[in-house]
């Protein structure tokens, strides 16, 4: 599939099926991820990839199939035939390997931006709090932050919370970042710092990054591998200089016409 196929991947989703209701969001959906690869998922509004990432994120549960993370079983099956996250402690465990950065910055709104970077890491990984400081300001100075350090979120603009809520994120380590439409509710004019800061998470780190976006171009620069979703199914993958190209389906055609 990529030059990544030989090394073992860091995320196994095996024949998902997830459900809302009678509405079949994803059906039986396999695909893998190496570690470092840098993804995006695209398709029209609907078609589940947000669900993907929840799912991931175990924010929702499937109800059949696997999901691995390097290896080990996301979900297990609770008698009574339902699938659902492993006990607390693997729970715990898995959860650390994987952060998410939003649609809305949900930065804890009573507390200033570099407490909100090292809550996290000292409540749930016992990290000292003048480590988890040192650490975030190192964090808040990649994301071009480190003068806001002591701001509180409603003075910040909708682009600066969300560079926080990328530090936030990454201060707790984890080799896999979940990005969720981060763009898709800032000002035109506040998407390209984040987008920056993405591109250069992207460039300078080995994380995997799954990214769901409507940002085209930004998909194209970003990205080792394009996923295109209809109705819960990969329609088409590839290289995004294929994808954006040379799409080889009607239905990849079709969205990126009246998309770009
Ligand atoms: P996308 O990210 O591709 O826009 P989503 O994964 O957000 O798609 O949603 C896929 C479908 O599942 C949509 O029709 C959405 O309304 C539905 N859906 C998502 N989450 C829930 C939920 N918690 N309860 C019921 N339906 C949901």
């Amino acid at each position: 599939m990529t030059a990544h196929a030989a090394v073992p991947p860091i995320i196994e989703v095996d024949r998902v099926s997830k459900s809302f209701g009678d509405f079949k969001v994803l059906d039986e959906l396999s695909f893998s991820v190496a570690p470092a690869e840098k993804l995006a998922l695209i398709g029209p509004s609907g078609s589940g990839k947000t669900t993907i990432l929840r799912i991931l994120m175990t924010l929702e549960s499937i109800d059949s199939g696997h999901i691995r993370i390097e290896g080990e079983e996301l979900y297990h099956m609770e008698k009574g035939g339902r699938l659902v996250p492993a006990d607390e402690a693997h729970l715990h465990r898995m959860r650390a390997k994987i952060g998410m950065v939003f649609q809305l910055f949900n930065l804890f709104p009573h507390m200033c931006v570099l407490d909100n970077v090292t809550l996290a890491p000292v409540l749930t990984k016992g990290v000292a709090k003048e480590a988890a400081k040192r650490r975030a300001m190192e964090l808040l100075d990649m994301v071009g932050l480190a003068d806001k350090a002591k701001a509180m979120p409603a003075q910040l603009s909708g682009g600066q919370k969300q560079r926080v809520a990328i530090a936030r994120a990454l201060a707790l380590e984890p080799r896999i970042m979940l990005f969720d439409e981060v763009t898709s509710a800032l000002d035109p004019e506040l998407v390209e710092e984040v987008l920056a800061v993405m591109h250069r998470l992207a460039r300078e780190t080995d994380m995997t990054m799954l990214l769901v976006t409507h940002e085209m171009g930004f998909a194209h620069d970003f990205a080792d591998r394009v996923m295109f979703f209809d109705r819960g199914r990969i329609v088409e993958q590839g290289p995004p200089s294929e994808i954006f190209t040379n799409p080889r389906e009607e239905r990849t055609q079709g969205f990126l016409r009246k998309i770009i």
